[in-house]
């Protein structure tokens, strides 16, 4: 066992985006650790305003912050709307960080993602790689602004001693993902086209790109626990890598998909649509030094995935 560095029992904790993806698999994960969970609605706090942020956090005193607010979308929102994801998420974490350290926040986890890599980064991706390349166009605007919320981690750390650690989740998906195909990511695109394929019994669904691309996927559940878990037990300015270690290709994805799904169906791949980056799979040697690992595997996860897109996770999203 890693050592416990920081008790989460009995702390107000803040869940920073507690109705997206991660946030919300963060939220569930906590009830289990006995502390008091603390959350905000968009239409009272805007966190892109730096008054709003700080006036909230000032008169609720979170202890602890989990940020995982961000804009975020699969690789046609990314380049369609590069003003939003740079803009939206460089205030959001500039606002909670800056409030956090003002407001005397004992320790806070920024989740940031695998994108912030160099595109032809080796793999499996170790942490020592950010910033050594250039990265992938299709998704550079999201990662910038991931960047400068690690940066801004360290900088609070260095400069007013501040326990921010900063992880990389990989590629996510699970109950609470956005389904709406031009915005979405990978698996909850093809979970819904090859259901909707199945239902009206077609004989294809579209795969964008050449299916050869590489990804690492895992599920959000996982990436709630192993957050939780670096809360406790890392205290640390470099960021470290949350995934499963073991990557697909994503025609071996689609099969997966379409088995789970029970499409017997055939795939037509769109080339007009980007493949973005060859591969992206990350190391997850230090985070197994902590003593963690996943728990579900791509199978099961892409049936629990499925379970909640038929449960009415279906909400039609702009983006998660
Ligand atoms: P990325 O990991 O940032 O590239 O984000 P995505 O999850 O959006 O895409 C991963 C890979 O899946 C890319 O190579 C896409 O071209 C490919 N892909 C295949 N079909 C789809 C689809 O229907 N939607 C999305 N978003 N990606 C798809």
């Amino acid at each position: 066992m890693s050592e416990i560095l920081y008790s989460l029992a009995g702390k107000r904790v803040w869940i920073a985006g507690h109705k997206g993806m991660v946030g919300s698999a963060i939220v569930r994960r906590l009830r289990s650790e006995g502390c008091e969970i603390l959350t905000t609605d968009r239409k009272d706090v805007d966190l892109r305003s730096q008054a709003q942020v700080e006036a909230w956090m000032t008169s609720l005193r979170p202890q602890a912050v989990f940020l995982a607010a961000a804009k975020v979308g699969g690789i046609l929102a990314n380049d369609q709307f590069p003003a939003d994801f740079l803009y939206d998420n460089l205030m959001m974490e500039a606002n909670i960080i800056h409030g956090a350290y003002k407001a005397g926040v004992e320790k806070l986890l920024f989740l940031g993602s695998s994108c912030i890599y160099p595109k032809f980064a080796n793999q499996p991706i170790v942490e020592e790689a950010l910033l050594t390349g250039m990265l992938e166009p299709t998704n550079e605007w999201y990662a910038i602004a991931k960047i400068a919320g690690i940066k801004l981690c360290q900088a609070y750390r260095r400069q007013h001693g501040a326990d921010f650690i900063s992880a990389m989740p990989t590629n996510l998906y699970g109950p609470g993902d956005n389904f709406d195909l031009n915005s979405s990511h990978v698996v909850p695109a093809l979970i819904r086209k090859a259901h909707e394929a199945k239902m009206s019994a077609e004989p294809t669904i579209t795969v964008w790109g050449t299916g050869n691309p590489r990804r690492e996927f895992l599920h959000v559940d996982d990436c709630a626990d192993a957050c939780v878990h670096l809360m406790k037990v890392y205290s640390d300015d470099s960021h470290i890598n949350v995934g499963s270690g073991d990557d697909v290709t994503i025609l071996e994805l689609t099969k997966l998909i379409c088995d789970v799904v029970g499409f017997p169906g055939e795939f037509v791949h769109d080339l007009s649509k980007p493949d973005g980056t060859p591969r992206k799979l990350m190391s997850a040697a230090k985070l197994r030094s902590f003593n963690w690992k996943p728990s579900i595997s791509l199978h099961e996860g892409i049936a629990d995935a499925y379970r909640a897109f038929l449960g009415g996770e279906y909400a039609m999203r702009a983006y998660g």
